[in-house]
């Protein structure tokens, strides 16, 4: 056996649970396919100032958890630890913003981070990420809000919760950090998390340390600091997510790991996982795309991580319908019969019925071995006599019923009965 594993911190996802995996994804993205967004594909790295920019200096994520490196033309790049920041960039080199706003974008693939390896929380996983660009307006972060709450519906999920606040903005966010770092300075932090709330003093509210959490009882919250228009903003968001139906737990103290998170910001928990409970996060950023360079123009988005959903799922114990493996299997013995299964198999993968046969000589044991790992519903035998009165044996697995049916129509019979 080779010594070679997968990477520290990743892991390979097999059948059948691959297929759970893709049902899970998929789910994810309907809501938003349905709402109109579009999908835009985007490299799995960037230059690196485009996360050190678009994600903020003072975040874990760009301070020790970026896999950067310098390619052979000596450019620094950076694979994603995240998809919006290089969204953005698309969305300002391509000036997608010409063509009419909101820009609404989604897309989904691999994010990298280099963390700490634990259960839920690794240095490769997937997300399903979207965008809403160049438009504030409370009832577009309804929406996104309510889609992200859709995926999670869809998949029949129950135990998560939508925690939910607004983190202001440039009228009201300075006199509030003021007040924040007033206070701070008077509390008992080390020197590295001093030196980040120069940079981001919110971001010692999310701090996970009991230490550090002790002190924050009476920590000023930007709820309570937000300008009438923040306010109305926030309230008018509140108000579309009750229309729409959707519940959510107030939660003040939320910070998120971009810097440049204003207004409405939330996160979607399972309660279901454990340390690592939160299945997805966002909010609206409305100084990103200046930062990085393009027009001063708002916008809000997400990610769901798509291996913690697929958790959350296992942890409900939700059966998500998912058709792994095949409906039918054909099972030829002997020669002749491999020729009439091979065919058979190719017309019903043509019929778009998910089919499968036995490769290399396995006998009748094996073949019905591999037939019933297959998945199939329905499992046709084809044996040298059978063939010689012109008949194959249909057998469904559920019942375990089997009667001989006409070679010429085998493939009818069987295309017509998988479906039920
Ligand atoms: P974030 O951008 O950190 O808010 O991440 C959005 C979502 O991606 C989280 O809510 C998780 O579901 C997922 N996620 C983030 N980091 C990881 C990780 N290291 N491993 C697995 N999933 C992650």
């Amino acid at each position: 056996m080779s010594e070679l594993r997968a990477p520290k911190g990743t892991f390979d996802t097999l059948p059948p649970t691959s297929a759970t995996f893709l049902a899970v994804r998929d789910a994810l993205v309907r809501p938003l396919r349905l709402a109109g967004y579009g999908y835009l594909e985007t490299p799995v790295f960037e230059e690196t100032a485009v996360f050190s920019r678009g994600v903020g200096e003072s975040t874990d994520v760009v301070t020790k958890e970026m896999y950067t490196f310098d390619d052979r033309g000596g450019r620094s790049l950076t694979l994603r630890p995240e998809f919006t920041a290089g969204v953005m960039r698309a969305f300002i080199e391509h000036r997608l913003f010409d063509a009419g706003l909101p820009v609404k974008l989604w897309s989904v693939g691999s994010a990298f981070r280099y963390e700490r390896p634990q259960a839920g929380r690794y240095r490769h996983f997937t997300q399903v990420s979207m965008e809403a660009l160049g438009v504030d307006d409370p009832a577009l972060d309804a929406e996104v809000v309510a889609l992200g709450v859709q995926g999670f519906r869809d998949l029949g999920l129950t135990d998560f919760e939508l925690l939910l606040t607004s983190l202001g903005d440039a009228t009201c966010r300075p006199q509030y950090r003021e007040k924040l770092v007033q206070f701070l300075e008077k509390l008992d932090l080390d020197e590295e998390t001093r030196r980040r709330a120069e940079i981001n003093p919110l971001r010692v509210l999310d701090d996970k340390r009991p230490e550090v959490q002790a002190q924050l009882d009476d920590a000023p919250l930007m709820v309570d600091h937000l300008s009438d228009e923040t306010r109305a903003h926030y309230d008018a968001v509140r108000q579309h997510l009750t229309d729409l139906g959707v519940t959510w737990t107030e939660a003040p103290r939320l910070v998120r790991g971009l810097d440049y998170y204003t207004k409405t910001t939330f996160e979607f928990v399972h309660h279901g996982l454990g340390a690592q409970s939160a299945i997805g996060g966002g909010g609206r950023y409305d100084g990103l795309s200046a930062a990085l360079g393009g027009p001063d123009l708002s916008g809000i988005g997400y990610a769901v991580g798509v291996d913690r959903t697929l958790l959350a799922v296992q942890a409900e114990g939700l059966d998500i319908g998912v058709q792994a493996g095949v409906q039918a299997f054909v099972v030829p013995l002997g020669a002749e019969a491999k020729r009439v299964a091979v065919r058979l198999v190719g017309q019903l993968r043509q019929a778009g019925v998910a089919a499968d046969t036995v490769y290399g000589d396995r006998g009748l044991k094996g073949a019905m071995k591999a037939a019933d790992r297959s998945g199939a519903s329905h499992v046709v035998v084809i044996g040298d006599r059978d063939l010689a009165e012109g008949v194959g044996q249909l057998k469904d697995m559920r019942t375990g019923e089997q009667h001989a049916v006409p070679v010429g129509e085998l493939f009818e019979t069987v295309r017509a009965t998988v479906g039920t």
